[in-house]
Parts: C-alpha cells; structure tokens; sequence
C-alpha cells in the first residue's frame, strides 16, 4: 500500500494526526507530512475532508492463488491421544471448509499413528496425511518444520490452522515464514468473508481493539488459535474419510538436536485449561497468603486455581496460573473470580465460561457485566465460609 499527502489540498488542519495509530503524521508549517514509521495501512485516508490523503493499494499476488483449496488441521497430540484443541480446530475448520465448498484435512505427525488417524476421520477430517516413524514419536521444531512446509508446497492448502500451544506456536510461525506467508496468532473468532477470504479475528492494541486479518495475497492463510476457544467437533463413527501416507523425507540437517529424554513435568493439581471448575484470584486478596483461600475452595469444589495477571505480576501466584490475554484462555462450567476487577484482558480468558460467578466489594466492577451470578462482599469472609459449607455437605 502506498499512501501519499497531496501538497496542494492540505490545509494542514491536523484532523488526521488522531485517525494514526501509530502516530505517524507530523503536521508543519500547515502541511502535514508522514513520518518513517508510517506503515502504509491507510487508517488515515477517511479522516481528511480535503481529499488531501490518496491510499493507494498496489499490491498483488505473485502466485496463482486459484490453486489452493480445502482447509487443514495440524493434529496435536500427547501420548497417543489427540489434544483437544486439534478437535476444536476440527469444528470451527468444518464451518469454514463448508462455507467454501472444499475440503477439511487434518496433518498427522508421529510414530504409531493409526488411530488417532481414525479418531481425526470421526471428528470430522475428510483426508487425513499422516508421516509416520520413530523419529517423528515427539515434537521437534526442525523434522515438523520440513515435514509441513514440504507438504503444503506439494498440496497448496488454502488454510491451515494450528493450535496456539506451546508446540503450536513454535512451529506455526517457522512454517509461515518458511512458505512464505503470513501468520495470525491467538485468533478468537475465524470466519470466510464476502471475497472468500479468512476472516482471522484476534485480540489488538492490548486487548482494546478487535482487528479482522485478512491475507489476500499469500497461501495459505494461517492461523494459531488457543485451546478452549471453540467447541469441540463432535465425535460421529459413522464419518468416512482417506488416510493418505506421506514420505516424510527427514534429513539429518533438520534434525537439529538429539532428543535423549523426555522429562514429564510434576502436575499442580488440576489442569487449569481442562478444569471443569475454576476458581480465580486477584489483587482484591490483599496480600500472598491469602491465595490460600482460593486453592482451599478450589480443592473443596475439586477444580483448578486461576489468577488475574496482577498477582502473577505481583509474584503472588506462579505465571501457569494465569487466565487472560497473555494467560492461558479456560472454557470451565463454573468459573469463580474472587477481588478480580474484569479488565478486557482478564476477560478474554475466560468470558466464554458456562457459568460466571464474581465476588467482589464494588458493585461497579466491570466483571459484574459478564458475570451470572454476583456476590458483593469481602472476600475475606465469603471464600471461607464457602469453603467450610462445602466441607460440611461433603461429609
Ligand atoms: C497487554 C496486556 C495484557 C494483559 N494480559 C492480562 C491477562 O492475561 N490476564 C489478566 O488478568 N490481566 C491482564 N492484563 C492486566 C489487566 O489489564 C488488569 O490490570 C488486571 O487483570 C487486573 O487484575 P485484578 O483484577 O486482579 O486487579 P484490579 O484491577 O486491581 O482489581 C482488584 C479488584 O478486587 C476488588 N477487591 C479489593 N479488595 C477486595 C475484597 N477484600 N473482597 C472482594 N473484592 C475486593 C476490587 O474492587 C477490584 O475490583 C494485561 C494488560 C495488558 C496491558
């Protein structure tokens, strides 16, 4: 994109000054001017009366982009079972795929793949391409880089989605970079546009905006999506679907390290992002100890203990804790958030949870807008005794 200011028509009124965000327009001697951090997005091009600002958009594919077609899911997995997110990714791929009259496929790496390979079929995969042998058995950044990047040079998909994991987000932006397009990460909502384009929603400007992506000149589209954000395709046998072999070509060059062990972290209690019950705290606890409260509650109700990223912050409550934006996104039936204020951010963890229940001492905190049920109080008081009532029906 090419914007330009045209001399004669500004009147150097400086309307446009606020229509840039990234404060790349200078006005001087009753001329505005751009700076060298514009970066020719054309946010700026309604906000001028005088018709002084001219976008032009001179960008064009290189490539015949008639030839990708039909969506793919990059299958995650963890011993021998399918993470859940690659499912999520299976629903929301469906609704895309069928918007577009094409295929969903899902990519399987590993060793000893077969059924998962089925699994992917009954959720929904039409083709699934799996490479299969001892060395693919766990994650490696180098093997699944080529693997997938010569896989879609070969096949073309028109999308390819990734769950926004750690492994996920290691490899998406490696294999973007490697095929040469872009990336969204952490996407929200997808859909397919007027111009049967990936309509990538996410979060920006620290949360304060939605931005829509679109990728309109490279293949394919690629997006990250965090765990918990869709639901789930539904499991159905009677799916048909091909499972499709692939050589998986590895060289020694890619492999770049040489995996001795795999050391399994000890496990905190429940897993916050399977949690069907969370119990969040934030800076309303006052203090460190009184975290406390929340893991006694949290272990009463058998659920997972969250935090708001102001006590991660405040080192109170260790970072795999945290719910929000750069937390982890939880989809629970009861989510609990006790002295948590419902900055947009925090929200975007969790506002997709069956059943909100805030307790809080304002009763103008926003968290009460997205809240079902809402207790205004101290937490001090209400979160033991909710603890001692469910100790005492438990016995
Ligand atoms: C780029 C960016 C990313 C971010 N990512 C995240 C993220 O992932 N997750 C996240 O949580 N935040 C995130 N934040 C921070 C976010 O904006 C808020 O600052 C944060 O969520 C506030 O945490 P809080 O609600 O615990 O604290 P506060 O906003 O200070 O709220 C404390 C609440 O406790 C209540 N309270 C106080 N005492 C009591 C009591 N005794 N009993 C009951 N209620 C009480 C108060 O009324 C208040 O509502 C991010 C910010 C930015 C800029």
């Amino acid at each position: 994109m090419g914007v330009y200011i045209l001399d004669d028509k500004c009147v150097g009124c400086s309307a446009c000054l606020k229509s840039c965000p990234f404060g790349a327009i200078e006005v001087k001697d009753k001329r505005a001017g751009l700076l060298n951090n514009c970066s020719g997005c054309g946010a700026c091009a309604d906000s001028c009366k005088f018709g002084a600002i001219v976008v032009e958009d001179n960008r064009q594919a290189e490539i015949d982009l008639r030839q990708y077609k039909d969506v793919w899911v990059i299958a995650e997995h963890n011993e021998g079972r399918l993470r859940s997110v690659t499912l999520e990714l299976l629903g929301e791929g469906r609704k895309l795929a069928d918007k577009l009259h094409q295929d969903l496929c899902a990519l399987l790496l590993g060793e000893e793949i077969g059924d998962m390979a089925n699994e992917l079929i009954c959720h929904g995969a039409k083709k699934v391409y799996i490479a299969q042998e001892p060395r693919l058995a766990h994650y490696q950044t180098g093997p699944y880089t080529d693997i997938i990047s010569n896989l879609i040079t070969t096949y073309k998909p028109n999308i390819v989605l990734i769950g926004a994991t750690n492994q996920g987000r290691d490899l998406a932006s490696r294999i973007a970079a490697r095929v040469h397009t872009g990336l969204t990460a952490d996407c929200t909502e997808l859909d397919i546009n007027e111009d049967g384009l990936l309509a990538q929603t996410r979060p920006a400007f620290g949360g304060n905006i939605m931005a829509t992506i679109l990728c309109p000149y490279h293949r394919p589209q690629m997006a990250t999506v965090r765990p918990k954000v869709f639901k789930p395709a539904p499991r159905d046998t009677s799916c048909v679907g091909e499972i499709l072999p692939v050589d998986s070509c590895l060289n020694g060059k890619c492999l770049l390290c040489d995996l001795l062990e795999v050391i399994k972290e000890a496990g905190q209690g429940v897993n916050l992002e399977e949690a069907e019950i969370v119990v969040a705290g934030g800076r309303g606890l006052g203090k460190p100890e009184n975290l406390n409260l929340i893991k006694e509650l949290a272990e009463a109700l058998g659920g997972a203990v969250g935090a708001s990223r102001a006590i991660v912050d405040a080192g109170w409550a260790p970072a795999i804790h945290q719910v929000g934006q750069t937390g982890k996104t939880v989809q629970p039936k009861i989510y609990i958030a006790c002295g948590i204020s419902g900055a947009v951010q925090h929200l975007a963890g969790m506002q997709s949870a069956d059943t909100i229940i805030a307790i809080n001492k304002d009763p103008d905190a926003p968290i009460f807008k997205v809240a079902h049920y809402g207790i205004v109080g101290d937490l001090l008081e209400i979160l033991p005794a909710l603890t001692r009532r469910l100790k005492q029906t438990a016995v």
